[in-house]
């Protein structure tokens, strides 16, 4: 059983939607209680089956009608987000609401060839008779736990890619964004998903605790390391497979051939968009020594144009998500500041701002290089060669992603090869996560499995293998009727498959081709 927080089990049953920009809550919500977690999960149980026999071409209809309803309520799917979630509109409308317009486009188109049976010949001779199909087959019911930094693409992306696989969801959205996960849920319903096939339960980490406990098939999880080591040790007592995709604190590497603009401009987005509360975005900044003071003059510059403000037209860096995320940002600075390095640009903001930070002379014992920083704090490390920058890009429990800066595609790329992540950008950065064909996800801490692309929908079926034996009276030659002359064959047999040289294989391929074809067993 998963541990829930005492805070957890004795506090308000309840959530609430709350502008972090100004800290109005403008919604409340009724947290969903153990009991009905379980009843969702056998009502979604019950009727996954009905959904499953659909055909996949029914599916992808309804999918269409997703998009087309998705597209057509973007601005105030939008406008939900930035309220709920503080993101500037034009985030809101790029990072959640286009990139899921682009998960469903994928499912829908892609799904079909991806999910089809496969069939094969076993490559052993002695199987030639085998007809084998490998059909892909939904889990049953799916639970999604998901986190509030992108509160519509994040939820979204597992909950398309298990339904058009045939399985019925159970979401638990973050119980900071609740209202966008519910929304998204009717959007869906007046799509055509079936109510119980979909189903979205407010609720905080206890209602989260319940979903990891309850009768699920499998757990997609996205947000903390903490939480995701407590919800895989319930997964694992019961033995119920789950996906986890976790923190991150990834390595920029800018090498001394980069185009030092482009670079200064792709990071200072990557790190500073969504308030710099992003999995994949370049946290810490491994810079060629040569190229340094130059690279950290031109971020410093742009990051000083950045505009703090949410709604309004024109603002680049929204509120923290909550006050709370502004003091771990401060004590995570502190501790560098006391550790010797130089903090180059920061100013408090405004109560629920944090302005967008820079800090150069960061070594690996500082908690801003080993914990992950959730806000915009960019760290800047000078490397003196390649292989002290990988070394200082690995030098990290995590692994989600990282990103290359070079002229030199082809060095890029060897570097790249060396970097512990799960997918690594060049002459980019954090657009990864948003692309739906790619398979996202981390090594180390940064977790299991991948969503999106062909291994997303892949996490949300079990290969199911029909061996047929097309010749019903034909008994197989391993059969009982273990003798002398059966042990000769057998020994024929493992000279023809695995013989050293062509002789010694042929010196077995009478017998063998004889106790093949034989369609006699003596029992
Ligand atoms: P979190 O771990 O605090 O919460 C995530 C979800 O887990 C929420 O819905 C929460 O209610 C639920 N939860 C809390 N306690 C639980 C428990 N005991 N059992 C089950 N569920 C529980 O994370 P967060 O603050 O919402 O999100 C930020 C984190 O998510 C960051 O570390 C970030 O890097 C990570 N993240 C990772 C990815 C990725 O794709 N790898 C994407 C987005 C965010």
């Amino acid at each position: 059983m998963t541990s829930i927080p005492e805070a957890l089990t004795s506090g308000p049953a309840q959530v609430r939607s709350i502008d972090p920009a100004t800290g109005e809550t403008w919604r409340v919500w009724t947290s969903t209680t153990p009991e009905e977690v379980q009843a969702a999960v056998l009502r979604a149980r019950a009727a996954q089956p009905a959904w499953a026999a659909r055909s996949l071409g029914e599916r992808r209809r309804i999918f269409r009608r997703v998009r087309r309803r998705i597209f057509e309520r973007r601005a105030e799917l939008a406008a939900l987000i930035q309220r709920e979630a503080g993101k500037p509109a034009v985030e809101a409308m790029t990072a959640d609401v286009l990139t899921t317009l682009d998960v469903v486009r994928f499912c829908e188109r892609r799904a079909p060839r991806l999910l089809r049976a496969r069939t094969m010949i076993p490559s052993n001779v002695a199987l030639w008779r085998k007809r084998v199909t490998i059909e892909h087959e939904p889990y049953g019911v799916i639970g999604i736990i998901s986190p509030w930094n992108y509160p519509l693409f994040l939820p979204a992306s597992g909950t398309l890619a298990a339904l058009v696989a045939g399985n019925a969801v159970v979401l638990k959205p973050s119980e900071l964004t609740p209202a966008t996960a519910v929304r998204f849920g009717e959007l869906l319903h007046e799509s055509g998903v079936p109510k119980d096939v979909m189903q979205v339960l407010p609720g905080d980490g206890a209602t989260g605790a319940a979903l990891a406990d309850a009768s699920i098939d499998k757990l997609f999880f996205t947000g903390s390391v903490a939480t995701g080591r407590k919800v895989a040790l319930a997964c694992a007592a019961r033995l119920v497979p789950y996906a986890l995709e976790l923190g991150g604190s990834d390595p920029a590497i800018v090498l001394e051939d980069a185009d030092l603009e482009t670079a200064a401009s792709g990071i200072l987005w990557g790190r500073f968009s969504n308030a710099g509360q992003t999995c994949v975005a370049p946290k810490r900044v491994i810079v060629a020594n040569a190229v340094h003071d130059a690279f950290v003059d031109r971020i410093t510059t742009a990051a000083g144009h950045l505009i703090m403000g949410s709604g309004a037209a024109g603002s680049d860096v929204g509120p923290m998500i909550r006050p709370s995320q502004l003091d771990a940002l401060e004590s995570q600075l502190r501790d560098a500041r006391q550790r010797g390095a130089h903090v180059v640009s920061h100013a408090r903001g405004d109560r629920h701002f944090f302005a967008p930070t820079i800090v150069s002379n960061v070594s690996s014992d500082m908690r801003i290089a080993r914990e992950e920083t959730f806000g915009p704090l960019l760290a800047i490390i000078r490397a003196h060669d390649d292989a002290e920058a990988i070394a200082i890009a690995n030098d990290t429990p995590f692994g989600l992603s990282a990103s290359i800066w070079s002229r030199d595609l082809t060095r890029a790329r060897g570097i790249a090869a060396r970097i512990a992540a799960g997918t690594v950008q060049i002459n980019d950065a954090l657009s990864v996560v948003g692309m739906a064909d790619v398979p996202h996800g981390g090594v180390k801490e940064s977790g299991t499995g991948r969503l999106h692309g062909e291994a997303g929908l892949r996490e949300c079926v079990r290969e199911k293998a029909i061996v047929v034996d097309p010749f019903p009276s034909w008994r197989q030659p391993w059969w009982f009727g273990y003798g002398a002359e059966h042990a000769r064959n057998i020994d024929a047999f493992a000279r023809f498959s695995h013989g050293r040289t062509m002789l010694e294989r042929l010196s077995g391929a009478w017998r063998s081709i004889k106790m093949l074809v034989s369609r006699e067993r003596p029992l």
